[in-house]
């Protein structure tokens, strides 16, 4: 596993969480960037905060056209805010985002190949 997964609890994500200190970080890599420790997948939380986010309204792939426009941007996990992923933002108009807004994990596509982890925004914490 290289990329983003799921997790087996609705709302989760599989994230590195290192077996010495706790913390999750993202990406992957060779060791915990905060002690240095193992790490292994773990499941956590995906709730997250809108950290930042920008709108696309000028298609710069043809095959975008028709999905604009589009919220991207990059949420920061409750669980571990220094854990910010880039994310599409779903079932929200672009001018009601907000930095600092809820939003949590939605999971489209049942393939490895089709799967997408995207972000709907939530007006309260749910
Ligand atoms: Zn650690």
């Amino acid at each position: 596993m290289t990329g983003l997964q799921p997790g087996p609890e609705p709302g989760h994500l599989m994230v590195p969480s290192c077996q010495s200190c706790g913390r999750a970080h993202w990406y992957p890599k060779p060791a915990c960037p905060w002690c240095g420790g193992e790490w292994r997948w773990a499941s956590v939380d995906g709730r997250g905060t809108i950290f930042t986010y920008s709108v696309v309204r000028r298609p710069f792939s043809p095959e975008l056209a028709d999905r604009l426009p589009l919220a991207v941007g990059s949420i920061a996990l409750d669980v571990e805010p220094s854990v910010r992923l880039v994310t599409n933002f779903v079932d929200c108009p672009p001018d009601k985002l907000r930095v600092g807004m809820a939003a949590v994990p939605e999971v489209s596509g049942g393939t490895d190949e089709d799967r997408r982890i995207n972000y709907r925004p939530v007006p309260s914490r749910e």
